[in-house]
């Protein structure tokens, strides 16, 4: 059942793009109550579905996970439950997977025990700050779309060759808001949602939020960044039915934003009036190039059906309900003008404290001054380089209060205070979070979980934008998880001896496992040319393989990806040529900045690998060419001069 309802779910827009997807958001009752969720699936069986609107194709439902922070059925025995009440039927069963609640190895053992039970689309999320519990956040929604990648790739690359199209691996999603309402928080969501992608979102589902101009924004967005991946759009049933309009304008449900305005316009309508902009939302989503809905809010099944048929009736004709759908805050920030033109950002100058922070860092701990090297030496002598004695104790009584003084500090021992800008993401931010904000912010900005502080995301923002590059710096840098073991260690000795995330190897690592003399490479690499024109960009099993040996190989630390396809050059050179090019322009799209080295023994292969390296508008990092035979390197030795390159003579 759950293979079906993947393929499913995967054509409606993972792989086909056809259709505009449904799913319901349903959530379990008071005192752990299922029934909301058993009378929806159960009328939903009852007429097989036939009642939903022929442009509408509902996939699935969604599960949230104790949302609001508050203890409810786990997602997990959700699925138990409808499947065992054979309530499922075809429909994909997608649950929220966040981080609040479990360390890494509790999501680990999640994960696995969804996918044993059939489960492969996911949402994956930070999650909302538990209301009565301590909040883990040892992962955030970046670490955990990664470690998911993770396991995808480990899936792949371990199976067997012929096994690799039908093998089960997660299909995740990411969350965005597109309805914040200042330059900070708005900017901060959107690089978010890069990093997101690239760290292995397949979809998008946006927070909720009633302003049109914004759901517009978002796609607009992605258009110009060429990030072409499923928007679905999160279609709450704003009523007067639940608290949930009061909880949402009163700042209770962080990241939800009402206005005054719409909370008063609420108040004063009918049911029907609310089911009426529900099914506006639906009809704006459809019309402005979202994928599909996710409708939350509604447990009755007839009215699940009402707001779709309401909606198919509306259909592109929504623009004239712009003014019931536009309800955003006094003071709001929009990216782009009613031209659509891109809104020039903040210029912003360094603060005082910003100021101090940098020069202090380059004075003692830039490897590029001597300051840093005076440090070390003494610190060595000392002996505080072993991580005990009293030498080590008073540095680190010293360091855990003026940091904690200074930044918040929390003693994490891996301290990402440079990549953030100065800040401190875990004791500045209510969750502690590896890459700052999530969703909660306010409209002016303020954390949604604690409103006497300033999102350090936005924070960090105003910091970045001080900086020349910090901008473009922010939207790239993806924080790693902190080493769990370094907590309340010294972090700046930590630094200084290389026992932090910036620990580099000083041998530089060439991976090597996409090359074609390797048999099972070589296999599947052979059966992917035989998928014909398009092989490097239809989704395939044995793309999904290149792609997971390029990106693990780029997570594990390696210095350059090289590729090597001579064995296919005995039959054809001309073919080989071909072959490197498209190969290269795999790397650059999956190596996640991790250059390319070109291996071949033909000079051809090689400079047409290294042209197309360069056959793009981003910056690249030098490549990699590798052998270059004595006997023709006057034939290579130019390029070093036409093209930015790194070379091995053999
Ligand atoms: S400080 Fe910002 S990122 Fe941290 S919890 Fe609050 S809103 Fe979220």
């Amino acid at each position: 059942m759950a293979a079906v309802a993947k393929k499913r779910f995967n054509k409606a827009f993972g792989k086909e793009k056809n259709g505009f997807v449904v799913f319901a958001e349903l959530t379990g009752g008071p005192n752990f109550n299922y029934a909301p969720i058993k009378k929806f699936l159960a009328a939903h069986n009852q007429n097989s579905g036939k009642d939903i609107p022929v442009d509408f194709n509902f996939v699935g439902i969604t599960s949230p996970q104790s949302p609001g922070g508050v203890a409810n059925i786990e997602p997990a025995d959700v699925h138990r439950f409808v499947i065992a009440n054979n309530l499922l039927g075809e429909l994909d069963f997608i649950p929220h997977i966040s981080c609040k609640d479990s360390n890494k190895d509790g999501i680990i053992s999640l994960l696995n025990a969804h996918k044993a039970a059939g489960v492969e689309s996911i949402l994956a999320l930070t999650g909302d700050k538990p209301v009565e519990s301590k909040g883990v956040f040892e992962l955030e929604s970046v670490g955990l779309l990664d470690l998911i990648s993770r396991m995808n790739n480990d899936a792949i690359i371990n199976a067997k060759p012929q096994t690799i199209d039908s093998l089960p691996t997660f299909f995740a999603g990411a969350a965005v808001s597109p309805f914040k309402y200042n330059e900070e928080s708005q900017m901060q969501q959107y690089f978010k949602m890069e990093k997101k992608i690239v760290s292995g979102a397949k979809f998008l589902i946006t927070q909720v939020g009633w302003d049109w101009k914004k759901s517009v924004e978002l796609m607009k967005y992605l258009k110009d960044a060429q990030l072409d991946i499923p928007v679905i759009g999160n279609v709450y049933l704003l009523s007067t039915i639940t608290p949930a309009p009061r909880l949402m304008h009163d700042i209770k449900l962080p990241g939800c934003f009402v206005s005054d305005e719409l909370f008063e316009k609420v108040c004063s309508e009918s049911v029907d009036q609310h089911i009426e902009r529900a099914a506006q939302q639906i009809a704006m989503y459809k019309s402005i190039g979202a994928a599909g809905v996710d409708i939350g809010g509604v447990h009755d099944y007839g009215m699940f059906i009402s707001l779709l048929k309401r909606a198919a009736e509306i259909g592109d004709n929504w623009q004239q309900f712009k003014d019931n759908l536009c309800w955003p805050a006094k003071e709001a920030f929009y990216l782009y003008d009613d031209a659509g033109n891109r809104n020039k950002l903040s210029k912003l100058k360094k603060t005082f404290g910003h100021s101090v922070f940098n020069c202090f860092h380059a004075a003692i701990l830039d490897p590029q001054h001597k300051g840093f090297h005076c440090l070390k030496k003494s610190m060595k002598l000392l002996g505080a380089d072993k991580g005990k004695g009293f030498c080590y104790k008073a540095f680190n009584t010293f360091e855990k209060s003026a940091k904690y003084l200074m930044f918040d500090c929390e003693e994490c021992g891996d301290c990402f205070l440079p990549e953030n800008f100065g800040f401190c993401t875990i004791g500045g931010c209510e969750k502690g979070m590896d890459n700052a904000p999530c969703g909660d912010s306010t409209a002016e900005g303020k954390c949604g979980n604690n409103l006497d502080r300033i999102c350090i995301g936005d924070r960090i923002y105003r910091a970045a934008a001080a900086e020349k590059g910090g901008l473009e710096k922010l939207r790239r840098i993806i924080n790693k998880p902190r080493n769990p073991a370094l907590e309340h260690t010294a972090s700046i000795l930590n630094y200084l001896f290389g026992k932090d995330h910036t620990l580099k190897s000083p041998l530089i690592g060439i991976a090597e496992l996409v090359h074609a003399s390797i048999p099972k490479t070589g296999e599947i690499m052979a059966k992917l040319h035989s998928l014909g024109d398009g092989w490097d960009s239809k989704p395939s099993g044995e793309l999904d393989y290149i792609k997971a040996l390029i990106e693990s190989q780029a997570v594990d630390g390696a210095d350059y990806i090289a590729v090597n396809i001579d064995q296919f050059g005995e039959t054809s050179p001309a073919f080989t040529v071909e072959l490197m090019k498209r190969y290269v322009a795999l790397v650059r799209k999956f190596s996640r900045g991790v250059p390319v080295c070109i291996d071949s023994s033909s000079n051809d292969v090689l400079i047409a690998g290294l042209k197309e390296w360069y056959n793009t508008t981003e910056k690249v990092a030098p490549p990699l060419i590798n052998s270059i035979k004595v006997y023709t390197i006057e034939n290579m030795m130019p390029l070093k001069k036409q093209l930015t390159i790194n070379s091995s003579v053999c």
